[in-house]
């Protein structure tokens, strides 16, 4: 297994993320995620808006990293990921954020968009754990991720959290920064599964395990029909399977007429209809949340 220091070492190269930029970042030079060493962070604080098992009573730990590796023409968040908003914070006082979460009641800790930050990430929580952080570590991420990076942060995350978006090269290409998207993503979503298995709850508080959310897109955009039949074949159908129906076109969206509306009725419920054609059964396995 990987250690962190190799992890860490490998931002003089930077091959954190499939675009293998291959910049120096420990001396400030930035690659397509728009970040060197430093570890912006947007905000922070407790989550009602995220799966039931991750909310609970007191709300899911969010940090909201900024920059990211995938650049979405119509992500939801455009300010925190292409424009990159929020403040630097170091290895220690992201530990210490952390430890804030657990200390107000919040559930989990939620790392949101962490795939560029893992090497910084890992340090801070292993620095976090040293000093009492015990709740679950969510990685909530675009899944435009390598394996080899998820290997080295294995047994320090809990709840693996991707957003796995369409299997099509040609969408990928238009829509975002990764042609190869789901090539990477795909084996990706296989080693978190490895890594943390079938999403354990207990008392409703999601513990360990894999969730994946799937962001619908409107007429056909997100591929959802290959998507739900590649979780089928290769993670099983006891999965737990956010199929999300919240898209609004939001920041470059327009400039593409087929992301220009929200999804219909129609449409959510054909793919619900369809994931329980697939095996889906349990209801509590396909939400609307996200
Ligand atoms: S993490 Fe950033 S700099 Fe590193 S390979 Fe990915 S996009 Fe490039």
């Amino acid at each position: 297994m990987t250690s962190i220091n190799e992890l860490y070492k490998r931002l003089e190269s930077c091959d954190i993320c499939p675009h293998n930029c291959n910049v120096n970042r420990m001396v400030g030079e930035i690659g397509k995620c728009g970040t060197n060493s430093s570890i912006i962070v947007s905000s922070y604080g407790p989550h009602f808006g995220e799966e039931p098992e991750l909310v609970g009573y007191l709300g899911s730990g969010t940090i909201f990293f900024s920059g990211c590796n995938l650049l979405c023409v119509f992500c939801q968040n455009y300010t925190i990921s292409h424009c990159r908003e929020g403040r630097s914070v170091s290895i220690n006082e992201l530990a210490n954020i952390m430890l804030r979460l657990q200390d107000i009641g919040c559930h989990n800790i939620n790392l949101v968009s962490p795939t560029h930050y893992a090497p910084q990430i890992a340090q801070s929580i292993i620095e976090a754990k040293s000093y009492g952080l015990a709740i679950p570590i969510v990685y909530n991420t675009g899944c435009y991720d390598k394996v080899e990076t998820l290997k080295a942060l294995e047994g320090l995350i809990d709840i693996y959290m991707p957003d796995l978006k369409f299997s099509d090269p040609n969408k990928a290409k238009l829509y975002t920064e990764a042609p190869d998207y789901f090539y990477y993503a795909s084996s990706a979503v296989i080693e978190m599964k490895r890594q943390v298995g079938i999403l354990v709850v207990r008392n409703g508080i999601a513990r360990r395990g894999l969730i994946i959310r799937h962001l619908i897109l409107p007429d056909n955009q997100s591929d959802t029909i290959e998507i739900i039949d590649f979780i089928a074949e290769n993670l099983g159908t006891d999965i737990y399977l956010n199929l999300m129906d919240q898209y609004y076109p939001r920041y470059q969206a327009y400039q593409y007429p087929k992301l220009s509306r929200s999804i219909t009725t129609e449409e959510y419920s054909y793919y619900i209809d369809y994931a329980k054609s697939r095996g889906f059964r349990n209801p509590k396995y396909i939400f609307g949340y996200g």
